[in-house]
């Protein structure tokens, strides 16, 4: 019997916007270039990012404990499992609402609350690097900083943002659970905004102040459910050397060995394309026949049917 092709889809900032009524109106057309790799037959697994809305759901959580002094402030472990909920219940919702749409009724959709354990030790603690949440000025910054012991880093001259770690996913606790939602042939959410990140401390996981990067937990999450292939969507159709310059030229396919050799030539920018290309790198070497793909959200299909996007091979 021909197994289904098993994809891991990681969603980025474009597939979910900046404040709720866009969220809203994105997830609609996410949802299609979701459905739109159904129809195409493959078994699809969900996993997105929360840049703006673990930010937006961390400062909403800091005003709390101005309006009331009982309130102490919230851990950003807690924040992502929020930002998991909120993201999960608008996109299991609009995913649900198009399977309807193009006649596929019988395909449940479920978001799974995911932790992701990281190394304690892992060296992006002692130097955080992801920013997230809103732009402050120099004395609101030293404010937040003094009261919760925030880090704050002045952001390309647009003011200070809070900027926390950002460790590696070792391990995805409810890997089992997923695994058998897949298998019964849900359409699952999982390891939304990175994963919730904890530190083992016995049978006690203790929620981390960090965001794991969602390209990252992605390519964790396929490796683990044996997928034939990582799609990162974002907002770019293909993967480019010389980005923005004149010289700039879009990519069709890379060997694992090619890609590493840009990789060091620095032609992916950290914080946006570096996570994604090493992401599908590691993906794309795990093992035999697997296959990583870059592409924009609204060309989905496409890519799957090997007409456009940057594929990753071994
Ligand atoms: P996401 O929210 O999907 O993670 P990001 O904004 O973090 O998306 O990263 C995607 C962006 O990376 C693209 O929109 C593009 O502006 C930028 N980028 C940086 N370097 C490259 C490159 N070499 N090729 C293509 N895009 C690049
Ligand atoms: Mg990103």
């Amino acid at each position: 019997m021909n197994r289904k092709k098993r994809i891991v889809i990681a969603l980025g900032g474009n597939a979910l916007g900046n404040t709720l009524p866009e969220q809203m109106a994105a997830v609609k057309t996410t949802a299609r270039a979701i459905v739109d790799l159904i129809e195409e037959g493959c078994e699809v697994v969900v996993a997105h990012g929360n840049g703006p809305q673990v930010g937006m759901i961390n400062n909403a959580m800091i005003s709390l404990t101005h309006e009331d002094a009982a309130q102490p402030n919230t851990p950003l472990s807690v924040c992502v499992a929020m930002s998991q909920a909120y993201i999960g219940y608008d996109l299991q919702n609009a995913l649900r609402e198009e399977l309807l749409n193009r006649d596929i009724p019988d395909m449940p959709v479920a978001t799974m609350i995911t932790q992701i354990r990281v190394d304690e030790n892992d060296p992006a603690f002692s130097s955080p690097s992801k920013p997230i949440g809103k732009f402050m000025s120099e004395d609101e910054a030293a404010e937040v900083a003094r009261k919760y012991d925030y880090v704050m880093k002045e952001d390309a001259g647009r003011g200070y943002r809070r900027v926390v770690a950002s460790p590696k996913p070792a391990e995805i606790i409810e890997i089992g659970t997923i695994r058998t939602m897949v298998e019964a042939g849900n359409l699952v959410i999982a390891c939304g905004g990175g994963g919730i990140p904890v530190v083992r401390r016995g049978n006690h996981l203790k929620g981390a102040s960090a965001v794991i990067d969602k390209d990252f937990a992605s390519c964790l999450l396929a490796k683990e459910l044996d997928a034939d292939s990582l799609i990162i969507l974002t907002a770019v159709e293909k993967v480019a050397v010389n980005f923005g310059k004149p010289d700039e030229q879009w990519l069709d396919a890379l060997s694992v060995e090619q890609a590493k050799q840009l990789i060091t030539e620095g032609h992916f920018a950290p914080g946006s394309m570096l996570p994604k290309v090493e992401a599908a790198v590691d993906f794309a070497a795990s093992g035999a026949g697997r296959t990583a793909i870059i592409t924009q959200l609204e060309k989905s299909r496409e890519a799957i049917q090997g007409k456009t996007g940057t594929v990753f091979h071994a």
